[in-house]
This record gives C-alpha cells, structure tokens and sequence, in this order.
C-alpha cells in the first residue's frame, strides 16, 4: 500500500500542478481514481495521477474520499491527459475531465460545523460573525454560509479550520446524469415442489396465465408492461404470495435502439482501395503505431477503406475510434457503419441527450462495441483495445476546440495512438497543409485515392461520377458589362437551364465575417494593412478600418487606391438577400434557406435537409454548412456568389479555408448520374486558392499556400501561441494588453529569445464578443513556448497554442 497520491484538484493553479495527499487506512486508491480532497477551506473533486511512500512536502492532508470503487481513467487516458495539460497549457484537472463520462464531474458540497473545540482565543470580526451563525446549526453548506454572511469571509473560513475550530466535511451532489433503473419482475426461486403445488392450486385462472407467461420469458419483464397486459390485482396477487419479485433492472438508453440495419455486402475494392487497405492492414498487425494520410476526392471510397480496416482490426480482436466532424455526422454515415458491423456500434456525439452519452460511454468501457463514432470529443471514448483510429475530414477546424481546454483532436489522437500502439488513419479531399507537409516529410504515410468510385467501377452514364466542370467567373467583368445583379450571366443561364429540366441547384454563400472587408468592385482590389498586410476590417460604429494584428487604423478610402474607382464595397450578403433576389429573377422557383439563423432549432438540419431531397424546392440556398458531408442525387449545379468573402478574412487560414470549401462545393455535384457543374463567382479570379479549386489540383493549391506561409513565418514554418485578454471594460483590456506585451518583449529581450516575434497587442476579431472586449498577442517562432514557461501568465489571460486563427 503507497502512502501518498499525487492530485490533480479541480482549483485555479498553476496548469500542470498536482497536490500530495496521504492515504488514510481503509481507502484503497489507485492512478486514474475520482477522490474529493481538501483544497484550502473547501473538499473539491481531484484526479489521482501517482501514488508514491514519500512525500515532497512535510505535512499533508488525507484524500477525504474516492467517487467510486473503480479507477474511471485509464493508464493510458492519464498520460493524454498529461500530454493535453503540458501541450496547451491547460489545467490537469479539466484535461482528465474530457475524458469522464458525462455528468460525473459534479462538484463536490462542503459543509461547515463546529468543532469540540471552544474558542476563548481572540477572534477577528469575521471569524466571530462565522462562529456566531454556525453555533445555531448543525452545519451549513458552503454556499449557503457565504450568502448568508459575506463572499469575502473565506479567509476567515480558512483560518478557523487552520486552528481547529469549524471542520469542514463534504458529499458529492447528485450527479446530474446517473443511470437509469426500471422495476421488472421475475420468478420467485420456487419452494419446494409439494408446496409450489399446493399454492399453484389456489391461483385464480389469470394469475395462473400470468405465471405461465413469466415461466416462458428469459429474464426480467419491465413490471409496467405486465400490468398493463395481466391487471395490478393479478400482479400484485402474486408478488403477495412470493411467486415473482420485483428486481431493478438497468435501463440501457442506446441512441440506436430499435434501429434496424439491414446488413449490406462490402463492394470488391478497386485496385487503388486494395492498396490502402493492405497498407493499413499490415501496420495494424505490426507492433507500432502508423500514421497514414489517406488522400482521396470526394466519393473516392475512403469511407470503404475505413470500413474494411475496421473490419481487419475486429478480425485481430482490436477496437476502433472513428471521428468525423459533427456536421458531417449524418445518419448516413452512422447508417454505413452500422450495416457493416450490426450491434457493434457506439455513437457519442451532440445529438444524443445525456443520459444516452452516459450509457454509451460505460457500455463502450465495458467493451460492449467494436467501434465507437463520434465528433471530436469521441477521441476520449474509453475504448479498450485501441487498433485503429479514423479521422474523416482532418482538415476540418472544428476539430480544435474553442474552449479550455484548446486541444486539437487529430493531436491527441495521434499522441493517444502513440500511447496505445494504435493506427491512425487521416482521410481527406484537400489535406491541412501542416498534415500534408508531415506526410511529405516522411513522418505519415501518404496513401492516394485520385479518382471517384463511379469513374472507376464503370460509369453509369457518360459524365456520371467524373469531376464536375468548374467554371470560374470574373464579377468585375460582369459590372464592367452592365451586370449589377448577385447573380453572373453565366450563373442565372445555369439556374434557369437546370430548374427547367426538372434538377435541383445549390446556391452557396461563405457568410463568414459579413460585411466587414473593403473591396473595389472594379478591380477587386481588397484593403490591406500598410504595415503588415494583414486584411482591414470596417468598423461601423467608429467609422475605421482596423488592423487586427498589430493594431493600425485608418479612415475608410473615398476611392480605390489602385485604381481610383469610387466603387467601393463591405463585403456582405445574406441568404435572405439571396433568396430575395432569386425571386426577382424567377418568380416560380422554391427555395430553401439552409444557414444558422434556418437551423438553429434541434431537428430542422434534417428537415430542410429531407425537404430538399424530396424535391420540395428546387433551389438551396446556405452557408458554409451545406458543403459538408451531403449527397443530393438531383444536383447538377452549384453555384458560389463571392468567393472573395473567405479569402480575405484576416485570418492566415483564409487561403485554405477557401480552397477547401471550393472543393468541397464542388464535391457535392455530380455524384449522381446527371454529371455537374459548378460556378464560381469571384472579384479575384487570380488568386490562387480559387484557380487551383477550380482544377482540383491540391499539389498547385499546397506549393502556393508553402510560399505563402513561408514568407508570412506561419505553420508549418514556425509555431504560434495566441494570448487573449478579455474584459467587458475595453480600456481595461487595451491597458492590461498593452502591459503584457511590453512584459513579454522585455522578458524576450532579457533571455535573448530573439527567434520569437510578439505581434500585436491589437483588438481581436471580432472584437466584441458576449458583452466582453477582447485583447490579443500573438507569439511567432520556433518555439514560442520557451517565453511563457519562463513567464507567469496572469490571471485573465487565455493561452491557445496552435490557434486557428491569429485574428
Ligand atoms: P468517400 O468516403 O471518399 O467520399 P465513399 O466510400 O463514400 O467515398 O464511396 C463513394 C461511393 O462509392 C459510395 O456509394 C460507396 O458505397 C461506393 N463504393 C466505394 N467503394 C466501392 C467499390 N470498391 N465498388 C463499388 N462501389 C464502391
Ligand atoms: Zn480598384
Ligand atoms: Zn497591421
């Protein structure tokens, strides 16, 4: 038995900080235990990280109690966990809490009483005030007695425990998820044989049948139902003469129950899927983890390659994780899954309500399911056996969480791979540039899908499964030649031809970060920083163009400082607008919205979705979230109204962000026998992103994007830290911002970090958010890390490491 446990408390400290408690005799602990311990005045929940006989400090407190019996971490989970904390400078605690299931991280109660011992000491006024009220009562919970007196007694809360005079005890609040218990009935273990016999023989006739109806179940009947069916007298009559009992029985809340998946027949592979297959195969036989990089179009059998590995991995008595982006969750994919292994199955994802998540994740604990599918937090599910691990669409920035803790989920599912000698397979159209560069880098293994399935395995018509035609459209021409419309000539040709012959059309529009870039009209020439290139966004209310990476201002221009055109616009336009507009043009067509504001209720995704595919209008009109994960059959074209509103957001992902919704678009026509077409309408027909889009060349796209980040020093060239300061008061936030970042330079300069470049302070963007201002710096170098290991972060300040966006 180890005398001392290393915790990790749910308590503001330093990120990576554990405590030592001792173990008192009777509580057996173990690394990965839920214990409550005592944290200054209060008993606060803590994870157990080691156990150890010696102590690093002097004296030390006991661990006041464990939640449960059974470690709910892992080995393995506890070293993610670590790994997260270290990473992204993250608390310990709220690390490990990824990783519970859900609604056991209650907060634990503290309770406040009187001790034996009496104070004739002096007292403060405070600690008076506390031992006045608690010498009325029993005991008084903590929240309770900071209302009741002054939030600011805690002090004096710690004090009086320090010497002995209140004690503080402590219970775990209900969780709010728990699970779930049903009465059911069983048979009684029968007397003996004269006796059965006797009372047999005084049973009324329907007491008789309902014996025999419960002599021919397997297990436990829900008593509800038996009622129902037999009457509560019949019922209640036997459970009065011992012949059934009640027993409680778990109900288990599985999110695919009474789903029925009739089984399908895997497909023979295309000689390129075989290749991927065998390759991925043979690494999960191989003793190490592997990495590969599984590059493929959209609708070039990725998904199989996914399934058949899986199914390699069962074979060898492994499990799998399979993650996707939540949009892209569809039933379908779940479908796809759940037809190939029937019964095998979890699913962990927002969709599904608490008590569902928590039965899912101790069943998947208990080994109940070969695979678990989820969005990003399904990396955390408590899978044994790990063999394989599938991330669909790992380009995908919502893989990055936006809250502490800011993981990645494709890196720690790397690191959980490497923890657990897992393979990892990354699938996707039009890889993060950083993945790729790992994989030409040798560090992944680079597996390639070039052509769609259909054009391979025989198309069924001419065109059918071929990549769609893009065609490229230069908005400053059709002003030039008297178009004002949102919609091109070519565009509104291609509207009425497909509406005309009975086909549907996608209208697609990248809304994000509306109206706030300044764009010439005629030559597409868009504001940028004098001093850093950075995009200038508008700023109504202080009528300003701002720079959100070093802070530089300006007043909007009169004319294009290119060329001289007063034709200068905020980059805006919404679905509505759209719709709007269409409606001019075609009085008779149907459209649908498909955006935030259409979606925002539970349910109406797969509504609009439905609707759309029945044929109830003939145009879809939405943002981004429409280029995910969908298959509309009767699609043959899409059209994108201003491609230049992500291109220039200031964001150093825009370049990528846009190429990859362009092919993603594109991805979405021409998967039925119709072929497609695509029309891209932009004010920068030139820009790279958009040219290589159109083409679907990744390799042109991936060699500009490299010049790019190369000479902007950004990823994969050097590494970045975002700080954030926020505050509802904005000379607060500029004053502590602008404290900070003269810290940070001083420090830099001091340790001689030359290599790390501290940008900004400068408002974020957007620069309000919930009633709060934020303040942000970026680090940028080699290893930028190195000055905040050094230096305190102060209270306030939020650390992303590897952000998504520097705006
Ligand atoms: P991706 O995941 O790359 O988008 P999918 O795996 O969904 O591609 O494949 C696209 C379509 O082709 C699906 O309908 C799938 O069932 C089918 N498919 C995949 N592999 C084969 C194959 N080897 N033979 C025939 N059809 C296939
Ligand atoms: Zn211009
Ligand atoms: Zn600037």
């Amino acid at each position: 038995m180890m005398k001392y446990a290393e915790v990790a408390v749910d308590a503001p400290a330093g990120y990576d900080r554990t405590f030592t408690y001792s173990i008192p005799a009777g509580l057996t602990i173990s690394p990965g235990h839920l214990v409550q311990v005592p944290f200054g005045p209060r008993v606060l929940p803590g994870v157990v990280f080691g156990l150890s006989n010696e102590s690093p400090v002097p004296e030390t407190r006991d661990v006041t109690s464990t939640s449960r019996d059974q470690p709910i971490l892992s080995p393995d989970h506890l070293a993610l966990a670590r790994w997260i904390s270290d990473y992204y400078m993250a608390p310990l605690f709220e690390c490990a809490a990824l990783m519970m299931p859900p609604g056991i991280r209650e907060r634990s109660l503290s309770y406040y009483s009187l001790t034996q011992r009496t104070s004739g000491q002096r007292l403060s006024p405070p600690q008076r005030r506390v031992m006045d009220y608690l010498a009325s009562r029993t005991r008084v919970e903590r929240g309770a007695l900071l209302r009741a007196l002054d939030p600011r007694i805690d002090s004096a809360l710690v004090s009086l425990v320090r010497r002995g005079f209140i004690q503080v005890s402590s219970e775990w609040r209900n969780p709010t998820v728990r699970p779930r218990y049903a009465i059911h009935l069983e048979l009684a273990p029968s007397a003996d044989a004269d006796e059965k016999e006797a009372i047999l023989k005084r049973l009324s006739p329907r007491q008789a049948s309902f014996l025999g109806y419960m002599e021919e179940q397997d297990g436990p009947v829900l008593r509800a139902a038996a009622v129902r069916e037999f009457g509560a007298s019949v019922v209640g009559g036997l459970e009065t003469k011992d012949l059934v009992r009640r027993v409680d029985v778990r109900l288990d809340r599985d999110p695919l129950r009474g789903r029925v998946f009739p089984p399908d027949d895997p497909p023979v592979l295309t000689p390129d899927q075989q290749g991927c297959v065998s390759a991925i195969e043979s690494a999960i036989d191989g003793p190490s983890s592997h990495v590969f990089l599984l590059h493929g179009v959209t609708g070039s059998g990725k998904t199989e390659v996914y399934l058949r590995s899986l199914a390699h991995a069962i074979s060898r008595g492994k499990r799998g994780i399979v993650m996707a982006p939540e949009l892209s969750l569809t039933p379908q994919t779940i479908d796809r899954f759940s037809r190939r292994f029937p019964g095998k199955v979890a699913v962990q994802h927002s969709g599904l309500s608490a008590g569902e998540r928590f039965d899912q994740w101790w069943r998947i604990k208990e080994g109940d399911y070969r695979v678990t599918i989820g969005a990003r937090s399904a990396v955390f599910a408590p899978q044994p056996d790990l063999g394989l691990i599938v991330i669909d669409e790992e380009h995908e920035p919502t893989y990055k969480q936006d809250d502490a803790p800011r993981y990645h989920a494709r890196e720690a599912a790397l690191k959980l791979a490497d923890l657990t000698g897992a393979v990892v397979v990354l699938g996707t159209a039009t890889p993060d540039v950083v993945t790729y560069t790992r994989a030409v880098n040798g560090r992944y293994r680079l597996l390639k899908l070039p052509d769609r399935i259909a054009a391979v395995a025989g198309a069924r018509s001419s065109g059918a499964g071929s990549q769609p035609s893009v065609q490229v459209v230069d908005l400053r021409r059709e002003l030039e030649e008297g178009n004002r419309s949102i919609f091109s000539r070519a565009l509104s040709r291609g509207i009425g031809r497909a509406v005309e012959a009975g086909e549907q059309v996608i209208l697609y529009l990248n809304r994000r970060g509306s109206g706030s870039m300044v764009q010439c009209r005629d030559c597409g020439h868009v504001m940028r920083c004098s001093r850093c290139d950075f995009t200038l966004t508008h700023h109504a209310q202080a009528g300003k163009l701002l720079c959100h990476r070093c802070n530089y201002r300006r007043n909007p221009p009169g004319q294009c400082p290119k060329c001289r055109s007063r034709q200068i616009r905020y980059l805006g336009l919404g679905t509505q607008r759209v719709v709007e507009e269409l409606q001019k043009d075609y009085p008779d067509i149907k459209a649908l919205r498909w955006d935030r504001d259409s979606t925002s209720a539970k349910g109406s995704h797969e509504r609009i979705m439905e609707g759309f595919l029945r044929g109830d209008a003939q145009v879809l009109v939405g943002t981004q979230m429409i280029a995910k994960g969908l298959h509309f059959p009767n699609v043959t074209l899409v059209g994108v109204l201003c491609a230049d509103i992500g291109l220039f957001l200031p964001d150093f992902h825009a370049g990528e962000r846009v190429f990859q919704l362009l092919c993603q678009v594109a991805g979405r026509t021409g998967r039925g026998p119709l072929g497609g077409q695509v029309v891209v309408q932009t004010y920068s027909p030139h820009h790279y992103a958009v040219t290589a889009a159109s083409s679907q060349d990744y390799a042109a796209f991936y060699d500009d994007e490299m010049t790019y980040r190369r000479e902007q020093a950004l990823p994969p060239f050097a590494r970045l830290i975002r700080l954030v300061y926020t505050d509802i008061s904005q000379a607060i936030c500029n004053r502590e911002a602008t404290r900070m970042g003269d810290a940070l330079k001083r420090q830099r300069d001091a340790w001689g970090l030359t290599d790390t470049d501290i940008l900004g302070p400068a408002p974020a963007f957007p620069p309000r958010l919930r009633g709060r201002y934020r303040w942000h710096i970026i680090l940028r170098g080699q290893d930028p890390r190195s000055l905040l290991e050094k230096a305190q972060i102060p209270p306030g300040w939020s650390v992303d490491v590897d952000p998504m966006s520097v705006a």
